[in-house]
């Protein structure tokens, strides 16, 4: 709101950018973040306030960086947070919720709620072709948005994602450019582009805007869990940027005074064939040493070069978290584990997070007599082929009562 948003502020060097497309200080290339006047907003919010607004994201308005009333992604946002206790007996965890994002609107992952605040202000600034580097979800909610909205839209992938994926962002007849090599050669292109092209890129020029999105998953969970911090939030890690933003919601609230202050830890989750930033992490180190070749099935975290690592970093140190990968196999068995005792089924993030969660309460990084919340970030329809091998073939029979009986396990 515009009352409430100041201004851009790079995180290195603290100087200041006005509120355009905007991206890195021209100093130190250090990343801008948007900052607010938060002794306004805390005068102005409330819980009741809150609980009264829009049932979606933007409930959270006040706190998100935009100077007129929203127009992208009003649908988007406050997905179930589900009390998983069978889930919670498997893995021996007192508490554990589930922040269910597989069910987002308009495409089923959290990437609608950057998506819908990049896309707000780049229509505010007269944008008219939207654009971005994806691992796939981020291209399939900014082509969904853009057609909604009537804006022209690029999106460049790898080449080689999930056929779902690929789908997802064609049928809303976007251009889909597909370029030969990783994510992060995606996205050095899109940085040539966005120099070149009066273009909003929303994980380039438009980042400061896109990554503040993610905040309302963090505004979500303190309300949904009855306005109390969790204890534990374990989050599956690409950029970084959801894990170090979801913090940035839990710490605003505190300033606001929407909810009480207390300690909690941020757990980051990562696949062990793309894990540049827990693997900083267990060494030790802030210097994150970028992965040339991503080698994993939870593609839409294969970012071997994280552009909010360090920062996450330092909020999994800062808040006692630790950080945790795992091996293909593993997110396999996280995705099959949440579907069959909750029935909610993840992509292969959502596996990340679950394995990684599993082995950080095996270590002993979450104390069983504890409150947990995983925030699974994806629907697993748009990666089912990681399955094909892993799950009970079909029963196929005759047409026949006899042929029935026998494959029936329980009596009659
Ligand atoms: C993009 C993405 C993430 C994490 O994104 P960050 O770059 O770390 O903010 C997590 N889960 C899914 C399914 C994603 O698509
Ligand atoms: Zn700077």
């Amino acid at each position: 709101m515009k009352e409430f948003f100041d201004r851009l502020k790079c995180k290195e060097c603290g100087r200041s950018y006005p509120k355009e497309a905007v991206h890195v200080c021209e100093f130190d290339f250090g990343p801008l973040e948007a900052t607010y006047h938060y002794h306004k907003i805390k005068k102005y919010v409330s819980r009741q306030m809150i609980e009264s607004g829009p049932d979606s994201m933007w409930r959270y308005e006040p706190f998100l960086p935009l100077e007129e009333e929203p127009t992208v992604g009003l649908h988007t946002g406050m997905t179930p947070l589900l009390a998983a206790k069978r889930l919670a007996k498997i893995l021996g965890i007192k508490e554990l919720y589930i922040k269910n994002d597989t069910v987002n609107f308009p495409t089923l992952s959290f990437k609608d709620r950057v998506v819908s605040v990049a896309l707000s202000r780049a229509k505010e600034l007269h944008y008219e072709v939207v654009s971005c580097a994806s691992t796939g979800n981020l291209a399939n909610s900014l082509a969904a948005h853009a057609a909604a909205n009537g804006l022209k839209s690029y999106v460049l992938i790898p080449a080689d994602l999930e056929p779902a994926k690929v789908i997802g962002s064609l049928v809303y007849n976007t251009r889909v450019i597909g370029i030969k090599g990783s994510y992060d050669k995606v996205n050095r292109l899109c940085s040539e582009i966005a120099g070149k092209y009066r273009w909003a890129f929303v994980n380039v020029n438009f980042r400061p805007y896109y990554a503040e999105g993610s905040k309302t998953m963090g505004f979500e969970i303190l309300e949904q869990m009855g306005w109390k911090i969790p204890d534990h939030t374990v989050i599956c890690m690409a950029s970084g940027s959801l894990l170090t933003k979801i913090d940035k919601a839990y710490q605003e609230a505190i300033l606001c005074g929407l909810v009480e202050e207390k300690p909690y830890a941020i757990h980051g989750a990562q696949a062990s064939g793309c894990n540049p930033i827990t693997a900083a992490f267990k060494k030790g180190t802030d210097l994150i040493r970028p992965i040339a070749n991503p080698n994993t099935i939870a593609k839409s975290l294969a970012i071997g070069t994280p552009a909010d690592g360090y920062y996450a970093i330092q909020t999994i140190r800062r808040t006692g978290g630790y950080a945790e990968d795992v091996t293909d196999q593993e997110i396999i068995e996280g995705i099959k584990i949440l579907a069959e005792t909750e029935g909610v089924f993840a992509e292969t993030a959502g596996g990340v997070t679950v394995g990684c969660a599993k082995k950080l309460i095996q270590k002993g990084y979450i104390p069983q007599e504890s409150q947990v919340v995983l925030c699974i970030t994806g629907n697993g329809l748009k990666t089912a082929e990681v399955l094909k091998d892993h799950l009970n073939p079909i029963d196929v029979i005759e047409p026949h009562i006899q042929d029935f009986d026998k494959i029936v396990d329980f009596e009659k």
